[in-house]
């Protein structure tokens, strides 16, 4: 075989997550499970890799099993601190069960009386809709498989920003569909660089408001002129919210979708940063056309979200448990993150650029001069700092982090940038 057989093998291997590349060149051997299939040459063995979805990303597998080593600080993580787990509240909601009547199958959009909640809570951030307009998935990760399999194929293309964190997932990319990148400033997408014309089925997917992984919240203006620029344009839209109520000011940035009187935005919700993706309960916010594809699919792949989720989930909205619980989590996550500046300007000062996020979980690190990334996410996880490269969520290199404020508390966050800032010294 010629040397560009051997590459796209190894490249291969290195996607499925049975080989990893280090930073020197070496290469080794990370998934025992396979490696035990092939040296024993299973019945499987040719079974393995030949389904229509790919492997996630190599680094993504490995950042996924690192998460549960025990002591191990995750500076990257997009998720609450365990501590911040409601117990009150949960079991007041778990009590509410012993109400419930039945937990047979629901009807495709959902359970009623959540859709219901949800429509009454999204007119807080300007979204009016009905229960018709709701459906209900197994998180918002559910709801972009759905798009990516019912209303999307193999020669569409989706423009995203760029970086984004659909970059770091493979549903896309399993069903064929191109992605492309448009720039983004501090404002937001700039929206003047998404193709007026192609030929292509084409969709927008952004995320407007703290974005994942840069924190930035688009402009009034720029939402407005985004907005205009696809009606105009024909582009629908996909506005993912999963963030939409981490805001630190006294109101929510608007939605695009609160713009949209015909029906072009798609919105997507969930309750997995705010209270918990355990539940794994997301919705989508549509017309009643696209719900209906949507949730008819939805049946064929799993008969509705767990109910049970969807209950608790209807007694946390209509109690006022959410909106109680949501407050106190903006104001943790305001001071997390002005503690998480004072320590990077502390310790990385003026080796990193970044900006203040108005919200969310997420500060964009750059560091100034170019750093080995590979390198540094091995030493960090020598001295147990998980860190979520940037390369994750962009198709070129970064050289950023995606920093996390809201899993660590402040001091575990400070240890973790203390170590980082000692690696990036020993190693630059
Ligand atoms: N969208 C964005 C922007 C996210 O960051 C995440 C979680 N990382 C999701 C969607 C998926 O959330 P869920 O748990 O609701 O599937």
């Amino acid at each position: 075989v010629n040397r560009s057989t051997i590459t796209m093998a190894m490249d291969e291997l290195a996607a499925s997550g049975i080989i990893e590349s280090n930073y020197k060149g070496g290469t080794r051997i990370i998934s025992n499970t396979w490696a035990v299939l092939l040296s024993e040459n299973n019945i499987w063995n040719r079974y393995m890799n030949i389904g229509s979805f790919k492997s996630n990303q190599a680094m993504i597998q490995v950042i996924n099993r690192l998460e549960f080593t025990p002591g191990m600080l995750r500076l990257g993580t997009g998720e609450l601190d365990p501590a911040l787990f409601p117990a009150e509240l949960w079991k007041k909601a778990v009590k509410s069960l012993e109400n419930i009547q039945s937990l047979n199958y629901l009807e495709a959009s959902g359970l009623y009386e959540l859709r219901c909640a949800i429509a009454e809570h999204v007119k807080k951030i300007g979204i009016m809709t009905n229960p018709e307009q709701i459906l209900i998935t197994s998180g918002s990760l559910q709801a972009l498989q759905l798009i990516s399999v019912c209303i999307l194929s193999a020669d569409s293309v989706v423009y995203t920003e760029a970086p984004t964190y659909l970059k770091s997932l493979q549903i896309f990319q399993s069903a064929g569909i191109a992605l492309e990148n448009i720039p983004m400033d501090a404002e937001g997408i700039l929206h003047h660089q998404i193709p007026m014309a192609d030929k292509r089925t084409r969709i927008l997917y952004t995320i407007p408001t703290n974005h994942n992984p840069t924190g930035i919240t688009m402009s009034d203006q720029r939402k407005q002129a985004l907005f205009d620029y696809c009606s105009f344009n024909r582009i629908p839209i996909i506005e993912d919210g999963a963030y939409q109520e981490l805001y630190f000011e006294d109101r929510s940035p608007q939605p695009l979708k609160q713009m949209d009187q015909k029906g072009d935005i798609i919105y997507l919700g969930t309750v997995s940063k705010t209270l918990s993706p355990g539940l794994r309960i997301g919705w989508v916010i549509a017309s009643e056309s696209i719900i209906n594809r949507l949730g008819d699919v939805k049946m064929q792949m799993d008969y509705g979200a767990s109910s049970v989720s969807q209950w608790l989930l209807t007694e946390f909205l209509t109690s006022g448990m959410y909106e109680k619980h949501l407050a106190q989590i903006r104001k943790e996550m305001q001071q997390r993150r002005d503690h998480a500046i004072r320590m990077i300007d502390k310790y990385l000062g003026d080796q990193v650029t970044y900006r203040i996020p108005q919200g969310g979980f997420y500060i964009w690190m750059r560091f100034n001069k170019k750093i080995p990334m590979q390198k540094l996410f091995e030493e960090a996880v020598k001295v147990n700092v998980l860190l979520n490269l940037g390369d994750i969520y962009d198709y070129k290199p970064t050289n950023a982090l995606r920093i996390s404020y809201s899993y660590l508390n402040c001091k575990e966050f400070a240890e973790a940038i203390k170590k980082l800032a000692a690696i990036i010294n020993r190693i630059r």
